[in-house]
């Protein structure tokens, strides 16, 4: 089954997250918001400085090898208390999720990403084509770094 370009371009935030958190560190794993829709999407987290050209280049590199690999994805559904002990915080964004939820959805992209998320993902990561980043800002006032990717392929 081909995926859909709604698959893949969601698919692509972890990807795109993943490489960000690999090349920028540890400091940019907060994600403040994510969207995508057809062949587009957009992610942004939180950073403490505006990253170099190089440093974005870097990252879509990083995301594009990481597509090369055709890396298997993970999807698991856990107590939300396994979750926690497993990962830590890493599965959450800078919003957190309901207190009251007790079971997550786990998207699971091993040594790359990981992030509580429902939705459906393409099984492996060659699927998502390439991810080619069409422009991003750093606000610095709210210390913000904002991407928008393209699908590619
Ligand atoms: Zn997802």
């Amino acid at each position: 089954m081909v995926a859909s370009d709604d698959v893949r371009s969601h698919t692509a935030i972890h990807v795109l997250k993943g490489a960000v958190v690999n090349v920028l560190g540890r400091g940019a794993k907060w994600s403040s918001s994510a969207y995508s829709g057809g062949t587009h999407g957009g992610l942004t987290v939180q950073f403490d400085r505006k990253p170099t050209d190089e440093e974005m280049a870097k990252i879509e590199e990083a995301a594009n090898q990481k597509i090369k690999e055709d890396a298997p994805t993970e999807m698991h559904e856990m107590a939300r208390s396994d979750a926690e002990a497993r990962w830590g915080d890493d599965i959450y964004d800078l919003f957190p999720l309901p207190v009251e939820l007790k079971v997550v959805k786990v998207f699971h992209l091993p040594g790359w990403n990981v992030n509580t998320c429902g939705k459906q993902h393409t099984a492996k990561t060659g699927e998502v084509g390439g991810i080619k980043i069409v422009k991003w800002r750093y606000r610095a006032n709210k210390q913000l770094l904002e991407m928008s990717f393209d699908v590619t392929g």
